[in-house]
């Protein structure tokens, strides 16, 4: 059945004659799911203005008042854990283990940042100057637009949200318009909690038209978004004309490094489980391997023999699948050019390669390739799906020189038996991330945060908290 819905601004579900409407539908079966609104410009600033009008009271609580109000939240997701992992199956592709796992993580993720209420701090500073005491505070920013990607599209919410609110901002939250209805279904749960109105607000619609206003509006101090290099930059160009500032998360091209001491049957499980998540869809995945020569027979079998046995299909009908469908049409077509534009200049497929026609819906199956060298479009773009291409490299060094020659630097991983190589890694390469001897997976206490074109600032742990305050500075003369 499919449901229609409206904007949450200032603690009322309302709509306004100008929004538009978008359709979401399953990636899977291409069933219509529902509606929401596209929020018009007016509706944009009617969400600003609740958010902007919500602030001071909300700034001035005590922080542990505010994560009492976070920790009410992620109970009603507890609560409701069941159906928020189905309407994500749903929209997203998800397979329906990973789609509990994301709810359970968000849930665990409010509070976490509820957590931090008692553990805010700012600084007494030495002065040099007699009779001068210095006190650095933190405050909070203001009005925080969080922009959210569609391949965590609830737990997304939860990355904006908690650390802005804990630290006393407010929000607007803009979903992506290919999975809106997980967060809809959110903002109803905020909405019978005594969070106080106008502190979250929820708009609907495409970036072009409502991400667009929100980003152009004088009214929001932080633009915190998740999503593509090319939108980023996009939201970068409007922030200027305001000087907003932006905390941007972005696309990923994640190496991953097998030397030829590595537990290979640990790599290929690893850099597999990695690649299938979410169809190949995650930003800090493994994308490209890199792998000593020495061992790359042995390497390449095990990593194909893993692929090719992942299952794909419809995760709503079938609990036991690896893999979901891509998330649209645009997505599909994305994989599949990539792959024949690699096959046309010279590069191997050793399995799958192929769009798999399952009578409906986007799916694409797990493919690994030998690249002919670093420079191919398979091993410098982002492909986002279920494709593993592979480079065949003489030791660490060459291997790491590789990794960093590129445009992105989220993530990384090795796989080494020798303590010597991993540290010479881990001091070479240039990656927000690295990840040694297991599959790419961030914790909610560590520091999402990307070099080179994967972003500007980061998410999570107290380094993710912090990006949600300012500094002010106090002088105080006394005797
Ligand atoms: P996208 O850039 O197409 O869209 C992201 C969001 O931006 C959507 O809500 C969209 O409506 C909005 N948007 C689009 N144009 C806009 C504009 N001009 N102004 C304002 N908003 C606009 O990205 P996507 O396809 O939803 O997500 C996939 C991308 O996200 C991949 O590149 C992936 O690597 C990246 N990603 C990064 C992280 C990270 O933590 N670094 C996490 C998840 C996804």
């Amino acid at each position: 059945m499919s449901s229609t819905y409206q904007n949450y601004i200032g603690g009322r579900f309302v709509n306004d004659s100008a929004d538009g409407r978008v359709e979401v539908s399953n990636p899977a079966t291409q069933a219509v799911l529902g509606h929401v609104p596209e929020a018009s410009a007016n509706t944009v600033a009617a969400a600003v203005d609740a958010a902007r009008k919500a602030q001071p009271a909300w700034g001035r609580l005590p922080a542990i008042q505010r994560a009492n109000a976070l920790r009410a939240i992620s109970a009603k997701v507890r609560q409701h854990r069941e159906r928020l992992a189905a309407l994500i199956v749903a929209e997203q592709g998800k397979t329906q283990g990973l789609a509990a796992v994301e709810v359970d993580f968000t849930a665990d993720y409010i509070d976490y940042m509820a957590e931090w209420a008692r553990r805010l701090e700012g600084e007494v500073l030495t002065s040099d100057r007699p009779g001068e005491s210095i006190f650095l505070l933190r405050k909070p920013i203001g009005v925080v637009a969080g922009i959210l990607p569609w391949n965590f599209p609830f737990f997304l919410i939860a990355r904006k949200m908690a650390p802005a609110l804990v630290t006393g901002n407010t929000v607007v939250i803009k979903p992506s318009e290919e999975t809106p209805l997980n967060a809809f279904e959110f903002a109803k749960l905020v909405a019978e909690t005594d969070l106080p109105e106008g502190v979250f607000n929820l708009i609907g619609g495409t970036g072009a038209k409502t991400g667009a206003a929100l980003t152009d509006n004088p009214g929001v101090d932080l633009i915190s978004f998740t999503g593509s290099v090319e939108t980023g930059s996009r939201i970068m160009q409007t922030a200027g004309k305001h000087l907003t500032r932006v905390n941007l998360e972005l696309g990923g091209k994640a190496p991953a490094i097998v030397l030829a001491d590595a537990d290979l049957d640990l790599a290929a499980k690893a850099i597999t489980d990695s690649r299938v998540i979410n169809t190949g869809q995650v930003c800090n995945c493994a994308e490209r391997v890199y792998v000593d020569r020495k061992v790359a027979d042995a390497f390449i079998g095990k990593l194909s023999l893993r692929m090719a046995a992942t299952t794909f299909g419809d995760p709503g009908a079938d609990a036991s699948i690896g893999m979901g469908p891509l998330i649209n049409r645009a997505g599909l077509d994305k994989v599949r050019g990539a792959v024949e534009r690699a096959v046309s200049a010279g590069n191997e497929v050793i399995t799958g390669g192929k769009v798999a026609d399952l009578g409906q819906g986007f799916h694409y199956e797990p493919t690994v390739l030998i690249a002919k060298d670093n420079d191919q479009e398979i091993i410098r773009k982002e492909t986002f799906g279920p494709v593993l291409p592979i480079v065949l490299v003489d030791g660490l060094e060459q291997a790491v020189a590789y990794a960093n020659d590129s445009e992105y630097g989220l993530t990384s991983s090795l796989y080494t038996r020798d303590l010597n190589s991993a540290l010479r890694g881990v001091r070479d390469l240039e990656f927000g991330e690295t990840y040694v001897n297991r599959e790419n997976f961030e914790a909610m206490q560590g520091f999402h945060a990307g070099r080179r074109k994967s972003g500007i600032g980061g998410a999570d742990g107290k380094h993710g908290l912090y990006e949600y305050t300012e500094t002010q500075v106090v002088y105080i003369q006394h005797d």
